[in-house]
């Protein structure tokens, strides 16, 4: 049995030019579904991240929208998920989203999606955290991310162990199948989140 009982899935507003984005959405969420993983996630029902979370409860599983108030009406919040909290501002949603989870799935979209994919990495750079953290190479979407960090590490900006903070993995049923791996305990105590 997985570790992972609830996974932060991080993902576009927007489904992008490339139909594989959204159905790679898709494919997440019933595989998630499956699995017995809850979707935590920013609470929208617009873009990848309304894709995923229609995708998890058309097969049954539970879904957990985190979104501050001022947002509610800009993403059009998901009226149907299992559960969904307003939280007062972005700090607190991207704290609950943090709390809540086991780990972290960075899939497509664009600068929000940037934001909390590199602060979670930072985070567990700073050891606020040791959660596992995976980005899912959709459509080749994760190439020019790894390569700004690359170019951090070449100009001695950042050491080169920031590799291990993540792990690149190349479809959705490769993730789903490395979450199936993830041993228990891994990710530890999240204390200081
Ligand atoms: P995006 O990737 O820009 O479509 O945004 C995806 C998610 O990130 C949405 O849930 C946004 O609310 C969130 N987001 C957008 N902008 C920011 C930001 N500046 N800081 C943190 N999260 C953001």
């Amino acid at each position: 049995m997985t570790a992972i009982n609830s996974l932060a899935v991080f993902c576009g507003s927007r489904v992008g030019i490339n139909p594989a984005y959204a159905e790679a959405g898709r494919v997440l969420g019933t595989g998630l579904a499956r699995a017995g993983i809850r979707l935590v996630y920013g609470g929208g029902r617009i873009g990848i991240m309304g894709v995923v979370a229609d995708a998890v409860l058309a097969a049954g599983g539970d879904v957990l929208g985190v979104i501050p108030e001022f947002l509610t009406k800009w993403e059009v919040a998901h009226d149907r998920v299992t559960e969904l909290v307003v939280t007062d501002s972005m700090h607190t949603r991207k704290r609950r989203l943090y709390e809540e989870s086991d780990a972290f799935l960075i899939m497509p979209g664009g600068l929000g999606t940037f934001d909390e994919a590199f602060e979670i990495i930072t985070w567990k750079q700073l050891r606020l955290h040791d959660k596992p953290i995976f980005l899912c190479d959709v459509a080749g979407s994760v190439a020019p991310f790894v390569a700004t960090i690359d170019h951090a590490i070449a100009q001695g900006f950042a050491d080169p162990a920031c590799r291990n903070l993540f792990e690149v993995i190349d479809s959705v049923p490769a993730v789903l199948d490395r979450l199936r791996l993830v041993p228990a305990g891994a990710g530890g105590s999240a204390e200081r989140l």
